[in-house]
């Protein structure tokens, strides 16, 4: 508690609280929980917590916090910022440690909504960050919930697309655990379009909530992409599928903090050079300066405003061709756009390429009967409804924003716009 205490003390309490307001995605009561957190009351911490998140323990850790929360603190403009996430976390593990829990919090609230919405059934699919905060907001408005997962766990990325060092899976476990101890049912084992479909489901459910994630990793579109050595990168954390890096040289593309696990976990795993190519500079990198700092000092290399144009090899990956770029500002862009720089072409060798530029949705998505975006995304109004009655979507299935946070915020919120509409049926 002592270093806890003084990173709490830090906080200054501010009326406006930017970091809750500007910073936080979910607009969790910073101020309000810290302030209990410095007075020992950690009940009353998690409390406040728990109207906004059921992800303590995830966020405090693995939010991209510098440009969410503790980018917006009062204290970051002069020196350093409140150690936001490391509060959220300590309240989570103090909390676990202690025996409370969601249902204990919300027990009172959860009785009376069953008064109302106690016959209502609403199944889920996909447990990762955004299904599962609609479970637990959906089972706090007194709904009975299920959630269908395809695999024989729950958490999604957070089990395998973030790696441990970043994140314990103790900290998953705790967080699952405690989300189901709400009264949630879960089925395994469930895939949409092979043993689950969307017609059976809209017979026996109430309403229905697409939550299974957008990972296909993104192609660049370059010659040589189909060769044998090139992954994507989503596939490669979810799936586990390393090949073995021993004094190989390996090239990631892209600058968020998939491309950060990627080049960190490749390294780790004993590659000889891991080089993220980024077309942007640095200070445009979407993943946490932190996560670029740790890989850089675990001897990640970073190449700054290059873009990868080719990729040549017999029949596996032996060779990038790269061009680097310039950085302009086009009319109407909100940031700078990198432009290649003719000829400015080079040839590096590589065995390995990883792309982690984005990811989509799985094809099987476009046989849904769903209005898909251009991207191939679900699309939903503001209420986080499809185009289908009484389906609802969100997360990075429905091109939510990629973190977790953002993802959250989707499932907590389309889980009261389904709460709302259960009160009207
Ligand atoms: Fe505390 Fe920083 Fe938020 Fe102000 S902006 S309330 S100092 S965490």
């Amino acid at each position: 508690m002592e270093g806890i205490k003084e990173k709490a003390d830090y906080c200054l309490n501010c009326k406006v609280k930017p970091c809750s307001n500007k910073g936080c995605p979910l607009h969790n009561e910073i101020p309000d929980f810290i302030k209990e957190v410095k007075e020992g009351n950690i009940d009353k911490a998690y409390e406040i917590l728990c109207k906004t998140t059921v992800l303590q323990g995830v966020c405090g850790r693995i939010c991209p916090r510098q440009k969410q929360c503790q980018g917006s603190c009062v204290r970051g403009i002069k020196g350093e910022p409140v150690a936001i996430g490391d509060l959220e976390a300590f309240v989570f593990d103090k909390t676990m440690e202690e025996g409370n829990s969601l249902s204990k919090v919300w027990s009172e609230e959860i009785k009376e909504n069953k008064k109302v919405l106690g016959d209502k059934k609403v199944a889920i699919i996909g447990g990762g960050p955004a299904g599962l905060t609609a479970a637990a907001f959906l089972a706090k408005g007194g709904v009975e919930v299920t959630i269908y997962e395809k695999y024989d766990y729950l958490g999604g990325l957070l089990v395998h697309g973030i790696p441990d060092f970043r994140l314990d899976k103790k900290i998953v476990k705790q967080t699952v655990d405690n989300i189901l101890d709400l009264g949630i049912k879960v089925e395994y084992g469930k895939v949409l379009g092979k043993n689950l479909n969307l017609d059976d489901l809209e017979k026996e459910y109430d309403a229905i909530f697409l939550a299974f994630g957008a990972n296909c990793s993104s192609k660049m579109g370059v010659e040589g992409e189909e060769l044998d050595g090139v992954y994507g990168g989503n596939e490669l954390l979810e799936y586990d599928m390393h090949p073995n890096y021993e004094g190989k040289v390996v090239a990631v593309a892209g600058g968020g903090n998939v491309a950060m696990d990627c080049a960190r976990t490749i390294k780790r795993l004993g590659a000889k050079e891991v080089k993220v190519v980024y077309r942007r500079a640095r200070e445009q990198m979407p993943a946490e300066n932190k996560e670029v700092e740790e890989a850089m000092e675990e001897g990640v290399e970073f190449l700054f405003q290059n873009n990868i144009v080719k990729i040549t090899g017999e029949n596996k990956v032996e060779k990038l061709e790269l061009i680097k770029t310039e950085l302009v500002q086009k009319e109407g862009d909100t940031r700078l756009s990198p432009v290649n720089v003719e000829g400015s072409n080079y040839i590096i060798d590589a065995d390995y390429v990883v792309m982690a530029l984005g990811a989509n949705p799985e094809s099987f998505v476009k046989d849904l009967n769903l209005s898909l975006n251009k991207w191939g995304n679900i699309e939903v109004n503001e209420n986080y409804e499809t185009s289908r009655p009484r389906i609802y979507a969100g997360g990075d299935l429905a091109g939510v924003r990629g973190t977790v946070a953002w993802a959250a915020f989707s499932g907590r919120e389309a889980a009261k716009k389904i709460v709302e509409k259960l009160k009207e049926a």
